[in-house]
């Protein structure tokens, strides 16, 4: 019941035609057999990347890693990874295998990745290739190595966070010899890049609910940063907000708000986190503490929100009224109330901020005001009026308050 894509079919079928075994292989069988849609189809062969090169024409093929055996293909718009099969030396670098050696047996290529349901095969002539039970796997909900945990963890620590990601992914469980020696080696992580480690910790923040994944005697080895008592309100916290790729940064706020915002700034950098991911969780764990949830104003619901929408983008005002319903469940209805004030607000494009205004210091000049510091006073006094509802955002009633006030 796997439906290959149209154009990693065709790919497929070339390589066949040519007299190489070629199959859709990890992610994208691992998800079709779950009834997901892969986000990207990747293809391993027993063509060498010359081969997969001439085959498909240079023009057509951008050399990813020809070292380790990837060449990228265009298709219709879309990129195809096509990986030639391979073992894999040690990751000393913790980044790329030492060495690799092209084989000819899909079997060894599979033997080579981490967990058995991300190493399946397929192919139409051939249907599903899973020496090691990963369909099974799939079914009882289980994350488990392929081959000997110890060994595999020992090859590449990065595979103890990628098990904890796969299984906070889709919620299985994590099977017991496996857990056990990713435990075991968790120290081992100290080698691996921090790139690496903060892709995983990102993927792992975004899973559904990844609480009871954020494993202590592993999470103490790559976010020292955390005191351990604080882990188990910081799971909870982040359990309660939404997941997905857009919600990270609120998670890490979750996840980080017992460090303060320089705490969690100097633990985003350290894990070289982009300035954007840093500067939005910081955002959150700052608004977090100077106003806890019971001192937040809930009088004005709409002046409330326009002061937030001054400061912040609505997609950080979600964020922050989520974290704040994580923070004191209790107050769920005022703090979805007000995020509902500022989706409201801003699908009227109400004027919250300066910018936002419909006069500008240039308007102000060119009816009489003097140029210099008095005219951001002007501009701050009529967002006052405008924020409170006690003048529209219109240009004419604007000017006629700013010349009184000038004049006052
Ligand atoms: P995603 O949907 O998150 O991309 P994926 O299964 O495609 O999931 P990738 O990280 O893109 O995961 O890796 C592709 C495949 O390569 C995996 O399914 C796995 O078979 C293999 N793989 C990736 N990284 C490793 C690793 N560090 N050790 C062993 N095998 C790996
Ligand atoms: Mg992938």
């Amino acid at each position: 019941n796997i439906v290959l894509e149209p154009g990693a079919a065709a790919l497929l079928d070339a390589l066949h035609r040519a007299g190489f075994g070629a199959y859709a292989v990890g992610g994208c069988v691992r998800d079709s057999l779950l009834g997901l849609a892969p986000h990207d189809w990747d293809l391993c062969t027993a063509a060498r990347p010359g081969q997969v090169m001439e085959l498909f024409g240079e023009d057509r093929c951008i050399p990813t890693g020809l070292q380790h055996g990837t060449v990228t293909v265009k298709r219709d718009g879309k990129l195809y990874e096509i990986t030639t099969f391979r073992t894999e030396g040690r990751y000393s670098d913790g980044r790329h295998p030492d060495s690799v050696a092209f084989v000819p047996d899909l079997r060894e290529d599979l033997a080579r990745r981490d967990f058995t349901i991300n190493a399946m095969a397929y192919s139409a002539e051939e249907g599903l290739c899973d020496p090691f039970g990963g369909r099974e796997d799939l079914a009882r909900g289980v994350v488990r190595a392929v081959g000997e945990p110890l060994r595999r963890f020992g090859e590449d620590a990065l595979r103890i966070l990628r098990l904890y990601r796969f299984a906070a992914r889709f919620g299985f469980a994590i099977d017991e010899a496996t857990e056990a020696a990713a435990k075991q080696l968790a120290a081992h992580l100290d080698c691996v890049s921090t790139e690496r480690i903060e892709e995983e910790l990102n993927k792992l923040l975004a899973a559904p609910q990844p609480g009871a994944y954020l494993e202590p005697e592993v999470l103490a080895f790559v976010l020292p940063e955390l005191p351990p008592e604080e882990l188990t309100k910081a799971r909870r916290r982040i359990d309660a907000l939404p997941a997905g790729t857009e919600q990270v940064s609120a998670r890490w706020a979750a996840l980080l708000l017992p460090l303060g915002e320089t705490g969690a700034r100097k633990a985003l950098k350290r894990l070289k986190c982009s300035n954007a991911r840093i500067d939005g969780a910081a955002v959150l764990v700052r608004e977090c503490g100077e106003k806890t949830p019971d001192t937040l104003d809930k009088c004005d619901l709409c002046l409330q929100a326009k002061c937030l929408l001054g400061k912040y983008d609505l997609h950080t005002v979600q964020q922050l009224t989520a974290l704040w319903t994580a923070l004191a469940p209790e107050e769920k209805a005022s703090f979805d109330a007000l995020r509902a004030e500022a989706e409201a607000l801003t699908a009227q494009r109400a004027c919250c901020r300066i910018s936002q205004l419909a006069v500008n210091g240039r308007d102000l000049m060119a009816a009489g005001a003097a140029p210099g510091p008095g005219l951001r006073r002007v501009l701050e006094a009529l967002l006052e009026e405008v924020i409170t509802g006690r003048l529209p955002n219109e240009k004419t009633e604007l000017l006629a308050f700013a010349a009184g006030f000038s004049a006052s």
